[in-house]
């Protein structure tokens, strides 16, 4: 048994509930959460705009401890500190052989599904499953997690700011850093700057760009930018291409991050971006959110490139220690990310805070 926040049906308040909670079986482990960051796809869950099967534990950003260890777990044992990851890479499909994690053909299945590897769910209640969002649910003083989703690391880390390195500081740095490629020199703008915007803005800066400019609706969330490496600040609203172009030579940046998956912020997005240039897609728009570009004289005359970034193009096993090493160094700042901490038991106002776009994250302590 354990207490998880369950989502019955959307844009209902989330109940704390005693659930059954299996035990691991093979190549899983159950970890007892510390923290856990609640991130914009939780929200996008709640609200129904990514569809997801009910009833769901949510929560896919989480930092814990390991408790307990099914067969065949070799490299984690109980008491170890873990972030968790909610792709859990295989190492081993075309994908990860090809050097593209992100796109492990194993992950991507349970990920889509709210379920773990072997499609099933180690939630139930009165023997009906509940899932597990992102094959995770770290809405949950317990979860039971395939263990290539835990990555070890040092106990002296906080869980509070440990766990937003499973989904936010990954998918955002890993933009800049992995995606992008971003090259000392560069001109970059972020579009959106919550916490996956504010850790792609320390992300440009660690890759060497001179100029990075953050965009957003809320004064709180540029000045928090501004602290974490932005050089320059644009308040959403006006012509922000314009404003963008301005700073950058009148030419556009080298690189822009869409954080945020509207189709004003996607089309400013590509119109900021200099020829020759790379437009990177982050944000979760959607399904009637498009990318629309004139084929030949948006794309063919101008060079510029559109991609997508999934998870900031990460290689967990890679990537959390580099991102572990960073902090440590003082380099990369996590706390700073963390504007409210909630107690676990007040999770609808983790949402309520991360549903008003305040601040750049909330964290649920246990
Ligand atoms: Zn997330
Ligand atoms: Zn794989």
């Amino acid at each position: 048994m354990t207490e998880s926040a369950v989502l019955e049906r959307p844009n209902q308040p989330l109940r704390i509930l005693e659930v059954d909670l299996e035990a691991p079986r093979a190549g899983e482990v159950k970890v007892e959460i510390g923290a856990t960051g609640v991130c914009h796809s939780d929200i996008s869950v709640f609200t129904a705009n990514l569809p997801n099967p009910m009833p769901v534990v949510l929560g896919h950003e989480g930092a814990g401890t390991v408790v307990e260890v099914g067969t065949g777990v070799t490299d984690l044992a109980p008491g170890d500190r873990v972030v968790l990851s909610w792709l859990a890479q295989c190492g081993e499909c075309f994908f990860c052989v090809k050097g593209q994690p992100q796109l492990c053909e194993t992950a991507g299945v349970a990920f889509s599904k709210g379920a773990l590897l072997d499609g099933s769910t180690r939630y139930s209640r009165g023997g009906r499953g509940i899932y597990q969002m992102a094959g995770l649910g770290t809405f949950s003083r317990h979860c039971v997690v395939p263990a290539r989703s835990a990555i070890k690391i040092p106990a002296t880390i906080p869980l509070t700011s440990a766990a937003l390195i499973g989904c936010g500081v990954l998918t955002g740095w890993g933009a800049a850093v992995n995606t992008a490629g971003i090259r000392v020199g560069d001109t970059v703008a972020v579009l959106g700057c919550g916490g996956v915007g504010l850790s792609a803005v320390q992300g440009a800066r660690m890759a060497g760009a001179s100029i990075v400019i953050a965009v957003d609706m809320h004064d709180e969330r540029l000045d928090l930018a501004r602290r974490l490496g932005a050089t320059h600040t644009i308040k959403a609203g006006g012509d922000t291409a314009k404003e963008v172009r301005a700073v950058s030579g009148g030419r556009g940046v080298d690189v822009a991050l869409e954080v945020v998956g509207r189709q004003e912020t996607i089309d400013d997005a590509v119109r900021m971006t200099r020829r020759g240039g790379q437009v990177v897609l982050v944000g979760a728009g959607g399904p009637d959110v498009r990318v629309s570009v004139p084929a030949f004289t948006g794309v063919v005359m101008t060079e510029k490139v559109i991609r997508g970034s999934l998870y900031g193009s990460s290689d967990v096993k890679r990537d959390v220690p580099r991102l572990i090493g960073l902090y440590e160094a003082g380099l990369l700042k996590l706390d700073e990310l963390v504007t409210e901490v909630f107690p676990f038991e007040k999770v609808n106002e983790a949402v309520d805070y991360c549903l008003s776009e305040r601040g750049a994250r909330a964290v649920m302590r246990f």
